[in-house]
């Protein structure tokens, strides 16, 4: 059976019960290896005619269950569980760029995935193009014949304007490269694949875990890219593959469905590189993704509330989150974010620096961390933590004034929240 609705989704998707023990919940296959039927088996399992186990580097029953349920979730085709955020968002480039060739990416990024773009990719080769979000058109302007993907995130930090997703797609449509859209901080209240991207990244470190206790990422593929039909932009899933018999990916995996770049990634990527999800973080991921519309609900209900708290507060200078924006950001926020605004917001305290500091020193129920996401509260002052190796300059066109506060709404009773807010900008 196949189930609509995120709520019943997360709770029954790519799973029904253990088909040796019967248990309901999914177990922690907590085992490297697994034994073959017979040389003929193990043989085709490699040869990939046949699908199953072979090694946990590669795949696991207790991640398959998290990655059939999410891709589910996304509506996609299949997804891959992977060690962290960083290496979804790594592996999401690497699975179409060589040396030599480039990608398009947003300005608006996790600093993590900026430092990843700007840096460590450029030694391999791969160069990335940022762009201003704020003009779709300037995706279409960085390309040439060598650009393979455009890469964004649903709701950046700080300044949280909501990316074009729709717009974008249509030009990575016209042009025949991907859009990857990384969708950490709006799961459930945005679905990027129903606006037209094709691949979806996630840190589920954030919301899908929502406990705070376990780094994981996944990757999803929607399966509506024709890789085929472009060609020549994608020589790695379309020219034989030396390292795996000479397999042409578009072609090889056809009988599975339209999952090329899903396998790859698999098969190759984290065949090479390992950066594999754990058995015991992924179960920890199973149990937050039970809750996670319910979560997420609540997330979005304590935000609104909180930016309308602060907004009338005269110790406050701006208030930033999605319910409160208006003109085109409002109109593009209410066509996408259909189950609620999201969690992350930001303020900019009056007097500057020395009250952001101190704002954060007089919280008592918010935990003071460099983390979003939670179930419980967060906060952080940027301006003398995550963006402090900035030149000023550089900080203020990041969106980071010097009073300038992120918080992660938790889901508490608001009443509680509201509270914390209110005794810390009065000691200040
Ligand atoms: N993407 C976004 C939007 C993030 O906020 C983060 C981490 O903060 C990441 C990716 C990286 O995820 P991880 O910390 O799981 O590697």
């Amino acid at each position: 059976m196949t189930y609509q609705n995120p709520e019943t989704i997360v709770l029954h998707a790519g799973y029904r019960a253990d088909p040796t023990t019967a248990a309901v919940a999914v177990p922690i296959y907590q085992t490297t290896s697994y034994q073959f039927k017979s040389t003929e088996h193990a043989a085709n399992l490699f040869a990939l005619s046949e699908l199953g186990n072979i090694y946990t580097r590669i795949m696991n029953p207790t991640c398959d269950a998290l990655e059939q349920r999410v891709a589910a979730l996304e509506g996609g085709v299949a997804a891959l569980a992977l060690a962290s955020g960083q290496a979804a968002s790594t592996f999401a480039i690497l699975n179409l760029c060589q040396a030599g060739d480039n990608f398009v990416s947003s300005t608006d990024l996790y600093g993590g995935t900026w430092n990843l773009f700007a840096n460590t990719l450029k030694q391999l080769g791969v160069e990335c193009r940022f762009v201003d979000p704020s003009d779709p058109e300037n995706f279409r302007r960085a390309v040439d014949s060598r650009t393979r993907c455009f890469y964004a995130e649903t709701l950046p930090n700080p300044k949280l304007n909501l990316f074009p997703i729709k717009e974008v797609a249509a030009i990575a449509n016209a042009i025949g490269v991907p859009l990857i859209m990384d969708n950490t901080a709006a799961p459930v209240i945005c679905r990027p694949i129903e606006h037209g991207a094709h691949i979806v990244v996630y840190s589920t470190t954030k919301y899908l875990g929502g406990h705070g206790t376990s780094i994981g990422g996944l990757l999803v593929d929607s399966g509506k890219f024709d890789w085929e039909k472009w060609g020549d932009r994608f020589p790695l899933l379309n020219q034989p593959d030396p390292s795996y018999h000479g397999a042409v990916w578009s072609q090889a995996v056809k009988p599975l469905g339209p999952v090329a770049y899903i396998i790859r990634a698999r098969v190759i990527l984290l065949r090479d590189i390992g950066a594999s999800m754990s058995p015991f973080n992924a179960f920890q991921f199973i149990q937050g993704l039970e809750t996670l519309p319910l979560r997420m609900r609540a997330h979005c209900d304590n935000a609104t509330a909180v930016a309308k708290f602060l907004s009338a507060h005269p110790r406050v200078a701006k208030v930033i989150h999605p319910s409160l924006q208006d003109g085109e950001l409002r109109r593009r926020a209410d066509a996408i974010l259909t189950r609620g605004y999201g969690g992350l917001l930001g303020f900019e305290l009056k007097d500057g620096i020395e009250a952001g500091r101190a704002f954060i020193e007089k919280l008592k129920m918010f935990y003071h961390v460099a983390n979003i996401g939670d179930a419980r509260s967060l906060a952080i002052h940027p301006a003398t933590t995550t963006h402090s190796q900035l030149s000023a300059e550089s900080r203020l066109a990041s969106g980071v004034s010097d009073g300038y506060v992120r918080l992660s709404i938790g889901i508490e009773h608001i009443d509680d929240i509201l509270a914390d807010l209110k005794q810390a900008l009065e000691a200040i």
